[in-house]
């Protein structure tokens, strides 16, 4: 029987009809009509659901996330925080060590997140001490940017790195050094690949455990549809396994990694592999045909490793700082558009914006009428480039969300300009990512959405403008918005409550998701939630 929801604030993101106070959900798990309360009691035979007054809108689309790693460092890796200098690490490595809820996942390895070089000495973490509290034992840490890892001679040995004789940098990274030369266990952006590819990486059941946990945090924060940033091979068995099992209550689009190690901890060799298999992954809430390339690295102290414009040719990016190499990028950009599979680019320098709009003008140049690709991050863009995005049909995907927090915004860190209102006002394509992965606990993007709202300079977006974003724009970007992303006849049946009116609430940095359905059914109840502390954070 179809179910009535009635006497709601419903925001429908229609244009033709934005608000609502009712609506029917079909038995097949699709909206039907959607009007006032009279109008959709009337439509009996019916369950009548009295939503008195709440506010609802679409499921939202979260741009780009992590579900699996983030996940997993959630659920099986020490938590050691932004706080930690060595004393601390050791002392929550040992509380964890006992705790022992690792093992079976990556056996003596201990992994833990974060390090930050601010509580280190002469900001450089050595792996002396490591070694001292943990002798043979691997640790690994990541970096709180999470594109770098720190660690002890073990990991280092057990990944093949030759410690005893340093080695030179690699072309796309480097090894943090001691004055003598010798390697402090700080490794850079291409200087960790091993490490990454290293890792032990579980099991296939704490791979579900994982996804699930992620799928649930994703419902938690009102996400239906999300985009993950970057798919491996485990990713695409436990994705399979998950919808399979019933429990995938998202709409997934994967984009697998084709180069970037930091975040796929495999290398180019077996990526491929996935890439070229990725369709015989997909299930009905699982597109596993979307790719990902990390351009640059970030601009965050110390290891700055975005890609700029060149200093002296400035209207050149800085080629040096392009992390994939040229020819593998033309090539692979070239024949992934000709298969009609979206690109998601990682670019946080104005550098690597240029190159990837450089390659995809000459991609469109040749195939006009290609599918719709992405520019992740966009920190920092240069205006010039600002109305290639829609000129090219290229995504602006804005993330991550954290521009809200003081250490990112402009004032503290030049580069994390985010040009919100330049990008739109040159008519880019907008959509938001939480980017869960990254320092957060969790992927809340209301205090982000909030900080758009209040008016900052080339922040100056208007609610309905937000709102937009995070739910139809979304659904555009992945070629969805027939059947999600708004309100309508038709579409499916995922819409959100909320504790407040987004349209009008003065502060919507605390908004609580009350309930989210997934294709008519509820899949996360807040009053019933264990975690729901994680909710209503500002930041
Ligand atoms: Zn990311």
């Amino acid at each position: 029987m179809a179910t009535a929801y009635v006497n709601a604030k419903v925001y429908t993101v229609d244009p033709s009809k934005p608000w609502a106070e009712a609506f029917l959900v079909k038995e097949d798990g699709t909206f039907g009509e959607v009007g006032t309360t009279a109008e959709i009691s009337a439509k009996a035979p019916a369950n009548i659901v009295d939503l008195k007054g709440q506010f609802v809108m679409p499921g939202m689309h979260d741009a780009h996330c992590h579900l699996l790693i983030a996940s997993q460092e959630k659920l099986f890796e020490a938590k050691l925080g932004l706080d930690a200098g060595p004393k601390e690490v050791v002392e929550r490595f040992k509380a964890y060590a006992g705790s022992c809820n690792h093992l079976e996942t990556v056996g003596n390895w201990l992994i833990g997140n974060f390090y930050h070089y601010a509580n280190f000495p002469d900001e450089k973490p050595d792996r002396e001490f490591l070694d001292k509290a943990f002798g043979d034992q691997p640790v690994v840490i990541r970096e709180y940017t999470t594109h770098n890892i720190f660690a002890n001679t073990a990991a280092l040995k057990a990944a093949g790195y030759d410690v005893d004789n340093p080695p030179d940098d690699p072309w796309d990274g480097y090894y943090v050094r001691r004055p003598d030369g010798s390697i402090t266990g700080e490794l850079v952006e291409g200087a960790a690949k091993n490490m990454w590819a290293a890792i032990p990486k579980g099991t296939p059941e704490s791979h579900l455990e994982a996804l699930e946990y992620g799928v649930k945090m994703a419902n938690r924060f009102g996400f239906t549809a999300v985009q993950e940033a970057s798919a491996n091979a485990v990713y695409l068995e436990a994705a399979k396994a998950l919808d399979e099992a019933g429990k995938m209550t998202i709409n997934l689009d994967a984009h697998v990694v084709y180069w970037g190690w930091a975040f796929s901890q495999e290398i180019p060799d077996t990526l491929i592999k996935s890439i070229n298999n990725a369709h015989k992954y997909a299930t009905k809430h699982f597109n596993p045909n979307m790719v990902k390339f990390w351009l640059d690295g970030v601009p965050w102290h110390p290891h700055l490793t975005h890609c700029p414009l060149d200093a002296e040719e400035p209207e050149k990016p800085d080629y040096k700082k392009i992390l994939v190499p040229l020819q593998v990028f033309d090539m692979a950009i070239d024949r992934l558009d000709k298969e009609g599979r979206t690109c998601k680019v990682h670019c946080c320098g104005q550098g690597s914006a240029r190159h990837a709009l450089d390659t995809f003008e000459k991609i469109r140049a040749k195939r006009p009428n290609g599918v719709r690709h992405e520019i992740a991050h966009n920190m920092d863009v240069h205006p010039d480039d600002f109305k290639r995005y829609k000129e090219l049909g290229i995504t602006a995907e804005m993330s991550p969300a954290v521009w809200h927090d003081k250490d990112y915004q402009p004032e503290y860190n030049p580069m994390s300009v985010y040009p919100f209102t330049g990008l739109r006002d040159a008519g880019a394509l907008l959509t938001i990512g939480s980017d869960w992965v990254f320092a957060p606990e969790t992927p809340n993007i209301f205090p982000a959405l909030q900080a758009l709202l209040e008016g900052r300079k080339g922040w100056e977006m208007t609610r309905e403008q937000i709102l937009k974003i995070v739910t139809i724009d979304g659904a555009f970007a992945v070629g969805r918005d027939k059947d999600e992303g708004s309100i309508e006849p038709g579409k499916l049946a995922n819409f959100i409550i909320l504790d407040r009116d987004m349209t009008s609430a003065e502060e919507i940095a605390t908004t609580i998701v009350k309930k989210t359905f997934f294709e008519g059914k509820e899949v996360y109840d807040y009053d019933s939630d264990e975690l729901k502390h994680f909710q209503g954070r500002s930041g």
